[in-house]
């Protein structure tokens, strides 16, 4: 069977050493040796400033709004994972959609200085499929209309932005390291924030509010990562160039063979693409079904990232209408892509593709 990702598992004697170091020396979790070496080494090859490890990408949306003290309105898009929206409403933010572009996939910054009223607080954008958005424009929305910018950067790991990283735009960036995302730590995430002063703040928020013995500043949770997870993501830190090569090939690949059969997501011209997904457009959500329908029969499940378009959730209220987020969402489908995909399966997914249309 062919899912759409299958878990990157890196070399065993490596990461058996590293198991061997926490039994040795016993710290298995707040902020131990492995996740300081990690967060720095990972600082370093992102070319980020400032890196604070977490548990998940979830709770990194959910310190970032905390640390940034995000209040009432917050604008979105609706064409995400649903933690991008679950994460505002269970922190009693309320999100207000502002649709996508129909060839980027990601929002759209003219919706959103339509959206804007005296109660917005920040925009979360989501950089999809590793795509960038227009950060620029977006940043500068946020600057005049006085808002903090989070960018859902769960996708985007590695990505540049005119040479640079582009989790360096916003207020904070978060990154998830599930086992399903091109770099993981079995569950994990990240949040990059390039304000300085903000960094012992998010720091305290995911160790309970706790600043030392004497002094609990904030109200905080639980949201740390442990020494086992770091461990796994230096291992796959050492092998993540040929994991993005491997992936590139894959992509590449599909690229040939579906680029004018199918409709693709355009890229944004200013960034790079880390590979992690490969979805396409169908005509409509008719057509997506009888691929989907025909991969499966072969035993290859793509997956419908998105479905369904998350202001269409039943816990939004008021109703609220993202036409082209709707229309999308019915009919991508994000095909199979991951190293160990063989040139074999790759072709007959592309074939089977072709014989449905
Ligand atoms: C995976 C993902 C998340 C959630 O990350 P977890 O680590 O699974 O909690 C959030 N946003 C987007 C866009 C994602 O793809």
């Amino acid at each position: 069977m062919i899912n759409v990702t299958k878990t990157y598992l890196p070399d065993k004697e490596k990461y058996k050493k590293y198991i061997d170091q926490i039994y040795a020396n016993g710290w298995v979790t707040n902020r131990g040796p492995l996740v300081r070496e990690l967060e720095q080494r990972l600082a370093e090859y992102l070319g980020v400033k400032n890196l604070v490890l977490v548990a998940n990408g979830t709770v990194a949306l959910e310190i970032a709004y905390r640390t940034l003290d995000i209040k009432d309105y917050v604008i979105t898009t609706p064409f995400s994972f649903v933690a991008t929206t679950s994460s505002l409403v269970t922190n009693g933010l309320k999100p207000v959609f502002s649709d996508i572009n129909p060839d980027t996939l990601n929002i759209n910054p003219q919706n959103i200085t339509n959206s804007i009223t005296k109660n917005t607080s920040a925009i979360v954008p989501v950089h999809v499929f590793g795509n960038a958005c227009d950060v620029e424009q977006i940043d500068n929305i946020a600057k005049e209309n006085d808002l903090k910018v989070i960018y859902d950067a769960a996708h985007a790991f590695g990505v540049n932005y005119k040479g640079q990283s582009i989790l360096n735009y916003g207020n904070i960036s978060t990154l998830s390291f599930h086992a399903t995302k091109l770099f993981h730590t079995i569950e994990g995430g990240a949040l990059v924030i390039n304000d300085d002063d903000l960094v012992e703040k998010a720091r305290y928020l995911i160790n309970f509010g706790i600043e030392n013995r004497e002094s609990i500043p904030e109200l905080g949770t639980n949201a740390k990562m442990n020494e086992f997870e770091a461990a796994m993501g230096l291992c796959m830190l050492d092998e993540i160039e040929s994991v993005l090569e491997e992936r590139k090939a894959v992509f590449e690949n599909y690229k040939l063979a579906l680029e004018g059969v199918v409709k693709l997501q355009k890229p944004n011209t200013h960034s790079s693409n880390n590979h992690g997904y490969f979805p396409i457009l169908l005509e409509n959500e008719n057509q997506m079904d009888q691929v989907q329908q025909a991969l499966n029969r072969h035993e290859i499940h793509p997956r419908r990232y998105f479905h369904p378009s998350l202001n269409t959730l039943s816990y939004i209220e008021p109703k609220q209408d993202m036409p082209i987020s709707q229309d999308i969402s019915k009919r991508i489908l994000s095909l199979p892509i991951y190293p160990e995909l063989t040139k074999k399966e790759q072709v007959n997914i592309i074939n089977v593709i072709q014989g449905a249309l």
